[in-house]
């Protein structure tokens, strides 16, 4: 679980994300900034920085969708909420997704880039691209609105 750690009470800057507490009842937020200082944290205590390259990174980033992919792999089409799905399988999603997540907000700080600002750009982006009045209910590529 990450422990929200906020002097003010307010979110910072980036997305929020909403994730269960050690009680289980309440949900905490914790912004991609959360994770960010978190993830340094954990690689300076055990002197990692030096492995932490882009690429290194990235390689990461890469096997842990891999991961990600085998928890779906041979279990066909699966409806939306994984009923039948064991808690157990439930918790191990959550941390493959996890893994990804942690690996992309990394990813995202060695390189410099501000994660939360630039999804919320590309979200613009994309509202400009695929326009409500002309893909609604369409699946087509943005390039069949143009
Ligand atoms: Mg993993």
């Amino acid at each position: 679980m990450v422990e929200v750690n906020k002097s003010d009470g307010q979110p910072e800057a980036g997305m929020a994300l909403i994730i269960p507490n050690s009680n289980g009842n309440k949900k905490d937020e914790v912004s991609l900034p959360d994770l960010s200082r978190r993830m340094q944290e954990f690689a300076t205590a055990r002197n990692w920085d030096q492995f932490h390259s882009p690429r290194n990174l990235l390689l990461a980033l890469v096997g842990e969708v891999g991961e990600l992919s085998e928890i779906f792999q041979w279990r066909g089409e699966v409806p939306k909420g994984l009923p039948g799905w064991s808690a157990g399988d439930k918790e191990h999603l959550g941390e493959e997704l996890s893994d990804v997540l942690l690996y992309l907000v990394r990813l995202s700080d060695i390189c410099g880039i501000d994660l939360g600002q630039a999804a919320l750009r590309k979200i613009r982006k994309n509202g400009i691209k695929y326009p409500v009045e002309k893909c609604k209910v369409s699946s087509n590529k943005y390039t069949a609105y143009q």
